[in-house]
């Protein structure tokens, strides 16, 4: 049984892993070099936790979350850990590393899990000599709210480590999915991608502006996603239609296995985005803070009514 938890890597993702392990009523312990990026953290799980019982959607109190969580810039405070989660920048040496300390420091039934977007668990796992206990958790940003946890397990993974982690995940409110194999992308972030290269290409395209992508998404295709997914989806539509469709529609997709000239231009032009004020948008008279709520609350109004 897992009964105390350490995060490690207290930024965007680390902190709101903790928060949702901390109203789960685990011992947290949230592990970063950075005294800022503690102190931020803090401030950040304070905040939400509090939007959440405002929202009805958490039964607690800020005190009682706030109590089961500790705060460290020691990694050897990992110590006594059932299960550790890794969240430190995406960088392979970095976490090569600290999968070796790890290894050193917490008890060998210790549940050693890493939250990369990307990096192959079996990578991570090969670095250290019991590879079975490695796993992968990839929580979705922001953490605090969206439900999805991807199960990673490689060709090493024990089967009680899968379980454990998959029931310990279950019991915290998440909603975790088992991935059978380490491929890159798992599943989210491959159909993610599939999405975005061939909205992007659209736009490169010049078929349709980037708020008429948008929108097309917005009010069709995300409305139905939410509660039929695209496979089921297939089923309401017809799997003959969807063939005749297939058939003339494949070789006019996007296949470019290069990322397209439209993202590498804007990259190569600092254009990235909400952190440089823009990106395919225009955001430097925005308001962005209020943005950023305002798309969090919506989120947790879609939350409230899902969970009904
Ligand atoms: P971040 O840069 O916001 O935070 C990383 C934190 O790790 C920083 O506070 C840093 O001080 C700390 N850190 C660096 N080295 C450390 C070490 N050796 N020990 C302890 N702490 C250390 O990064 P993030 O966005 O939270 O991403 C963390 C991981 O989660 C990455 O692997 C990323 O790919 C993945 N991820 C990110 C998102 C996202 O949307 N940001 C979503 C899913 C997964």
């Amino acid at each position: 049984m897992i009964h105390s938890v350490a995060i490690v890597g207290a930024g965007t993702m680390g902190n709101g892993i903790a928060q949702v392990c901390g109203q789960g009523g685990l011992t947290v312990r949230l592990i970063d070099p950075v005294a800022a990026a503690l102190a931020k953290a803090e401030d950040n799980m304070v905040r939400n936790i509090q939007l959440l019982i405002d929202n009805g959607l958490l039964n607690s109190s800020v005190e009682t979350v706030m109590e089961k969580v500790s705060f460290s810039d020691r990694l050897d405070t990992a110590e006594s850990a059932d299960l550790v989660i890794e969240a430190i920048p995406e960088k392979f040496q970095l976490k090569q590393q600290l999968f070796q300390q790890l290894e050193q420091i917490c008890s060998s039934r210790a549940i050693l899990a890493s939250n990369t977007s990307g990096i192959p668990i079996t990578r991570i796992a090969n670095t250290i000599g019991t590879p079975e206990r490695v796993i992968g958790t990839h929580f979705y940003m922001p953490a605090h709210l969206i439900p999805l946890v991807e199960v990673i397990q490689t060709e090493h993974t024990s089967e009680p480590v899968i379980e454990e982690t998959m029931n310990f995940l279950t019991t915290l409110g998440k909603t975790p999915v088992r991935v059978r194999k380490d491929i890159p992308g798992f599943i989210g972030n491959r159909l993610q991608h599939a999405l975005a290269r061939e909205a992007m290409s659209l736009l490169g395209q010049g078929v349709a502006s980037a708020e008429d992508i948008d929108a097309v998404v917005k009010t069709s295709l995300a409305l139905r996603l939410v509660f039929t997914g695209p496979v089921e989806q297939r089923d309401f539509n017809g799997l003959d239609i969807h063939l005749s469709i297939a058939e003339y529609l494949y070789p006019d997709l996007e296949n470019t296995t290069e990322p397209l000239a439209i993202l590498k231009n804007k990259v190569a032009a600092n254009e990235l985005g909400i952190k440089t004020g823009k990106g395919f948008y225009d955001w430097r008279d925005k308001n962005i803070p209020e943005i950023q709520a305002k798309k969090n609350q919506e989120l947790i109004n879609l939350l409230k009514i899902i969970k009904d």
